[in-house]
């Protein structure tokens, strides 16, 4: 028996047209499941679907929003049947010092980054029970355990994350379904793209900071994506793992 196959399973990356998203769809898809990409952004997140390619495609939603998050999984279940694997992965950066931030761009992020992985648990726990091994994957961030000067609201609302993976993973835990977090280090996608561009000396930091000595990719996310949506985790809940070339183990 294979402890990692997912033939038969079905997955939701949210914000999964581009980035980290698309590296954790791409192994979920390889190990066999069935994988729905969804966003905001139809015209990216159509150009990923067809290329990760399987029949399960994309669908539009704003996961900031209760109505689009049940609409996600009401849509995926009629698709495909069923729904295993929920991995929350949409999320969002604004780097500014703390005391310049408007109360928006707080909302902003603490809607984007925590509150949508209430709403997508919220609206996939029928789907999820009724799977019989239902597995939540919450991606965090390094930045979960660590902060730096322009980190306000995305550190709160990543650790705020991993405290709601472990209160999910206890209340869910009778029903069968594991939720454990991910916590990336730095990866080279769009989010960080942007960061390089506005912090001097971001990329030399980066990599003088990190063990391995390089950026992660998207793909270096696949396997524990798989990990942790297979069979080979069913004992595994509540954890938050880092994947991030040894940054967090540096302290
Ligand atoms: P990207 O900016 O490349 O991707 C972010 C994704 O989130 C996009 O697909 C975007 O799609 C989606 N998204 C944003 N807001 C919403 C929303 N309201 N509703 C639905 N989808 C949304 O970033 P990364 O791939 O780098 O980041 C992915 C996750 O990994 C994030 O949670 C991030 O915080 C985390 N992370 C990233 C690290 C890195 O170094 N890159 C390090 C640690 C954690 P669309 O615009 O179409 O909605």
């Amino acid at each position: 028996m294979n402890l990692f196959d997912l033939t038969g399973k079905v997955a939701i990356v949210t914000g999964g047209n581009g980035g980290i998203g698309l590296g954790m769809a791409r192994g979920l898809a390889e190990a066999g499941a069935r994988v729905v990409l969804a966003g905001r952004d139809a015209g990216k997140g159509g150009q990923a679907a067809r290329d990760l390619g399987g029949e399960a495609g994309f669908i539009g939603a704003d996961v900031t929003r209760k109505a689009d998050c049940e609409h996600l999984v009401a849509e995926t279940v009629r698709r495909c049947g069923r729904l295993d694997i929920l991995v929350n992965n949409a999320g969002t950066a604004i780097r500014k010092s703390p005391q310049d931030y408007t109360e928006a761009e707080w909302h902003q992020v603490m809607d984007t980054n925590l509150t949508s992985a209430f709403l997508m648990c919220q609206a996939a726990y029928p789907a999820l029970l009724q799977a019989g091994s239902g597995k939540v994957i919450n991606i965090g961030s390094v930045m979960s355990l660590f902060a730096a000067p322009h980190t306000a609201p995305y550190a709160a609302s990543k650790g705020g994350l991993v405290q709601f993976t472990k209160a999910i993973a206890t209340a869910w835990a009778k029903d069968g379904i594991q939720c454990n977090a991910v916590l990336p280090g730095w990866i080279d996608t769009e989010l960080t793209q942007g960061a390089r561009r506005q912090v001097e000396g971001l990329n030399d930091a980066v990599l003088a900071r990190t063990p391995a000595g390089r950026w992660g990719e998207p793909a270096d996310l696949a396997g524990i994506a798989v990990f942790l949506a297979a069979r080979a985790s069913d004992f595994v809940t509540g954890a938050a793992i880092p994947c991030d070339g040894g940054y967090c183990a540096r302290g």
